[in-house]
């Protein structure tokens, strides 16, 4: 026989669960919310979030850390639930967080655990029946309700209102393999032309010399530029040299940029200035002055490690261990564009096993962002990764799940509230 809810929630990860439990806190006791999961484990994103010790949000969040659709719409859900409110919320669940240095904000138990098991406790303290592994096959307006079934056939459960939050493509090992487009689909929405990887380290040509120094970082500013120069976007912060090419803060706030320009312009590129700040002309100024120091050793004294020190001079055609008086005029000017202006030939990404987020999904324009509630389907709201919004790194992903999940979960119980 099917199932009856108030509010079926389709997705228990960040959105899905913060949803979950605002739409039953809003119910009242009276209320039933059923929230389901395709995943044998619930939260495995939550889990593995900032290292295993999960980056909950950032002290800083405004628009401009997202893409995505408009920063107008991306502002207005934030502001509906802002920072302060994602710590008073913890808080109150007695989850202490800590700002570092960075301005990302943790628990202070260092400790995913501590959040995946505040935000369980919290769903069942507000009477949501989590099930899972109980994989959404299809979600269908019938009438004045929505009749959710499960793959493999079995009890549908109908509901009144229901609150997809499947989330995107991104580590679909977790559980969310990009299903919820369907769904949203066959529901009347429509999907960006382009879903893709966000925050995923990207790929160099075969043989690079910089995947020969797997392991080693430094502080870089990488720039996007088009195929005519231009300059698109930059970003200053640490890059990762890997077996494959690149990885790090720097490198994966690039990644959906970079995928982004190349759609309309393949020839777009990434540009790295290995001593951020400094100009081809200043460091051509500089090691004119080197005397006998080594190119190479002036490199490690701005803070370059040895290795890459020595493989930037090589990349240039200069001796790394020759004093820098005997640079001929040509060669510094070629050592002075490799610091600060060396082309990196990055032929794509790891793809969504490898990304933290997807770029791309349900445009924001197709719900109401007091509610979440879709404008093309009546009863039904959308939250998180689903919608067509990316953050960068930093706790901006979660922020934007705690916000979105918060309107939905409210907006869909106020909804329900109106209709019993
Ligand atoms: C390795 C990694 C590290 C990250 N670290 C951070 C960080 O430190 N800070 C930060 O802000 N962001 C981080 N992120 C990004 C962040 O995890 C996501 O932005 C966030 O989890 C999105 O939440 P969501 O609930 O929208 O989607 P998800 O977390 O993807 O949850 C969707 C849920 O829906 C379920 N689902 C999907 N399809 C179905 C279906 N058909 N039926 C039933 N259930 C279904 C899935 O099993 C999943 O549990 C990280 C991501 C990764 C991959």
């Amino acid at each position: 026989m099917d199932d009856e809810a108030d509010i079926a929630v389709v997705g228990a990860g960040a959105a899905g669960l913060m949803a979950a439990i605002w739409a039953g806190r809003t119910l009242g006791a009276s209320g039933r919310v059923i929230a389901l999961d395709g995943a044998k484990k619930i939260g495995a994103k939550i889990l593995v979030a900032g290292g295993g010790r999960c980056n909950v949000t950032h002290h800083t969040v405004d628009e401009g850390q997202y893409a995505g659709s408009t920063p107008h719409a991306i502002r207005k859900v934030l502001r509906r639930f802002d920072v302060p409110d994602t710590v008073a919320f913890f808080k109150a669940l007695g989850v202490e967080l800590k700002r570092e240095k960075t301005g990302k904000i943790f628990p202070v138990t260092d400790d995913a655990n501590t959040v995946l098991s505040a935000l369980l406790g919290a769903a069942a303290d507000a009477g949501v029946e989590l099930r899972h592994p109980w994989r959404v096959d299809r979600v269908a307006r019938e009438g004045e309700v929505f009749v959710v079934r499960g793959e493999g056939g079995g009890a549908a459960i109908r509901a009144g209102r229901v609150i997809i939050a499947a989330g995107g493509k991104a580590l679909p090992r977790s559980g969310s393999d990009g299903a919820g487009y369907a769904m949203v689909r066959e529901l009347g929405h429509s999907v960006t032309p382009r879903v893709f990887p966000a925050l995923v380290p990207l790929v160099l040509g075969k043989g690079h010399w910089i995947t020969g120094l797997s392991g080693i970082s430094a502080e870089v500013t990488l720039e996007l530029r088009g195929g005519t120069g231009k300059r698109i976007k930059a970003f200053t912060n640490s890059m990762l040299c890997t077996h494959f090419g690149i990885s790090g803060p720097a490198a994966m706030d690039m990644s959906r940029y970079l995928a982004g320009a190349r759609f309309e312009d393949p020839a777009a590129g990434l540009v790295v200035n290995w001593l951020p700040g400094e100009s081809g002309d200043s460091v051509d100024a500089m090691l004119v002055g080197l005397g006998r120091t080594t190119p190479s050793k002036w490199l490690r004294e701005r803070g370059l490690p040895e290795r890459l020190s020595e493989a930037i001079c090589a990349a240039a055609g200069a001796n790394p261990a020759a004093p820098g008086h005997g640079l001929p005029r040509d060669l510094r000017r070629a050592l002075a564009r490799c610091v600060t202006q060396m082309p990196l030939p990055v032929v794509g990404d790891r793809g969504f096993t490898y990304a933290e987020v997807t770029a791309g999904g349900v445009p924001l324009s197709e719900v109401d962002l007091d509610t979440m509630e879709s404008r093309v389907c009546r009863g039904l709201h959308l939250c998180g990764e689903i919608l067509d919004v990316d953050g960068r790194i930093g706790g901006f992903n979660f922020q934007w799940a705690w916000a979105s999940g918060h309107l939905a979960g409210r907006g869909a119980a106020d909804g329900q509230k109106i209709a019993r």
